[in-house]
């Protein structure tokens, strides 16, 4: 396969850990002679120094024309005082809404050889932990009509039964491909449009017989991640279920520097990303952990260009380097090899 990556590196540690994204990528596509093309494109802090606006109009025409995009991560101190239209992080949702990316999946996995960072009893993930959240990502209360009155603020959580529909398809999709357990999470005892959301589950089920769906509310939802979290396969929510629960899911990983993502729309076309931000305490270091990055590289094989194999083996690459004992700091313990970003990047790529 040939194909065309942009590059978002951002600010902070997102070009250290993007280059470790790279190299392994590069390393799988010369193993199975796929042909891959970087086309760097400027957002975030790092734009807004050169360019005076977070997301160049060019970049995001590079990320449109490339087949996949790779980000790091932006922001950082320098730019927080900036007004919010200004500030780095817009970036991501220009993109997000530029690119239409309307999917967002997060992967919650503990690895057994960082079972110790979960901050669960042992009882609790005896057996391993691998859950996935689809997020609805540009609808809902983030995108609804909001004002000030005189005497308070209002938000409105709105959602139609065609941007319903093609998040939950996705649910039932990624849950076909794993443990073909689905669970939606709404508040359909309180809001009018989680009954909808609710109600066109239960129709959509009907097109996937072999998914077993269950129903919960998110307030259950919350306890029961870290109740018996393993009970889950595949969770599909909203936008702001799907924002809280997500990041409550990986700090039941207990480890922000492993954990990957995607935004992806119904072509095949993803923005892959690490779900941690820009470290800005330990960028240009050499201490970032690049593995969520590298993970993202596995899920962008994974989904864009249906390479199982390839991001198999990226992934098995990852737990044979843990398996031997290397650790970036943010994973380090006791008799453990501590390494640099460059050096688990290079150890991951030559695992390969
Ligand atoms: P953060 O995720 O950047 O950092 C939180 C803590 O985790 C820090 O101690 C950091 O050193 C550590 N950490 C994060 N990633 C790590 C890695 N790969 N290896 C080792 N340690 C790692 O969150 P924050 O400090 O709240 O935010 C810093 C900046 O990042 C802010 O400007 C914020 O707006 C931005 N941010 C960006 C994104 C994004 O680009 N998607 C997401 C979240 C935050």
């Amino acid at each position: 396969m040939d194909f065309t990556i942009a590059l978002v590196k951002g600010d902070g540690i997102g070009p250290d850990i993007v280059a470790e994204g790279c190299n392994v990528l590069s390393a799988v596509c010369k193993k199975h002679g796929h042909h891959v093309r970087y086309v760097e494109a400027l957002a975030g802090g790092a734009a807004l120094d050169q360019t005076g606006v977070p997301l160049p109009p060019e970049s995001l025409k590079k990320c449109q024309e490339a087949d996949s995009v790779l980000l790091g991560a932006v922001g950082g101190p320098k730019w927080d005082t900036l007004p919010s239209n200004l500030r780095p992080e817009k970036a991501l949702l220009g993109l997000r809404s530029g690119l239409g990316l309307f999917c967002n999946l997060r992967p919650a996995v503990i690895y057994p050889q960082l079972k110790d960072a979960c901050p669960l009893k042992d009882a609790i993930i005896e057996g391993g932990l691998d859950l996935m959240i689809v997020r609805e990502l540009t609808g809902g209360i983030y995108f609804g009509k909001r004002g000030t009155t005189e005497n308070g603020a209002y938000d409105t959580m709105e959602y139609t039964v065609p941007e319903i529909d093609r998040i939950v398809r996705n649910g039932f999709d990624i849950a076909m491909a794993r443990k073909k357990n689905l669970c939606s999470v709404d508040k359909a005892n309180i809001l009018n449009n989680s009954q909808l959301w609710r109600s066109r589950v239960e129709e959509i089920a009907k097109e996937y017989p072999e998914v077993t769906v269950s129903h919960l509310y998110v307030d259950n939802a919350a306890m029961q991640l870290v109740h018996n979290p393993r009970q889950f396969d595949v969770i599909v929510t909203g936008n702001m279920f799907g924002d809280i629960l997500s990041d409550e899911a990986s700090q039941i990983t207990g480890s922000i520097g492993m954990l990957p993502s995607a935004s992806t729309r119904t072509d095949d076309f993803g923005m892959y990303e690490p779900i941690h931000g820009s470290a800005p305490d330990i960028a240009g270091q050499d201490l970032a952990n690049p593995i969520a990055t590298i993970l993202s590289v596995a899920m962008m094989l994974r989904y864009s260009f249906h390479l199982a194999t390839e991001a198999d083996e990226v992934e098995a690459a990852v737990g044979k380097v843990l398996d031997q004992g290397y650790r970036t700091g943010d994973i380090f313990s006791q008799g453990m090899k501590k390494v640099g970003t460059k050096e688990m990047g290079r150890l991951i790529a030559e695992a390969l």
